[in-house]
């Protein structure tokens, strides 16, 4: 029998229904911690909401589900860990939305020789109106 350690294998059985909560309702959209907390509470009706706040932030730690960082966001929001992607914030009612954008290699690879920096994660936001709240062309 083979064993693998790893962060995933030590993880207390809440901590993992949380990352599957996650994981199966957090692919293209964003859950805060109380929709987690609700779909947990479907599987594991006792399941607190703090004991879901402090997984969230742990397997955020580990890099097992993705914090959604949108300067201005008034609440936290999680996601699975997904290929890089931007997020666009609609300044009118606050939805957030992924965007399928990366800057490019290039772009990031110049900043970093221009300030002798090495550049780990890159996080990009946009902000502006979504389709919905947007003044209507011409209006
Ligand atoms: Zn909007
Ligand atoms: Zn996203």
């Amino acid at each position: 029998m083979k064993i693998i350690v790893t962060a995933e294998a030590r993880l207390p059985k809440n901590y993992a229904l949380v990352r599957d909560m996650v994981h199966e309702h957090g692919t293209g959209r964003h859950l805060t911690a109380a929709d987690v907390h609700s779909f947990a509470k479907q599987r594991q009706p006792r399941i607190g909401y703090s004991t879901v706040y402090r997984a969230l932030n742990r397997l955020a730690r580990l890099g097992l589900v993705s914090e959604v960082l949108v300067p201005g966001a008034d609440v936290t929001y999680y996601e699975s860990v997904a290929g890089p992607h931007a997020h666009f914030r609609c300044a009118a009612c606050g939805r957030i939305d992924d965007l399928d954008y990366r800057l490019p290699k290039a772009a990031v690879a110049r900043i970093a020789r221009e300030h002798g920096f090495e550049i780990g994660d890159v996080l990009v936001n946009f902000t502006g109106r979504c389709a919905s709240c947007r003044e209507p062309a011409g209006g």
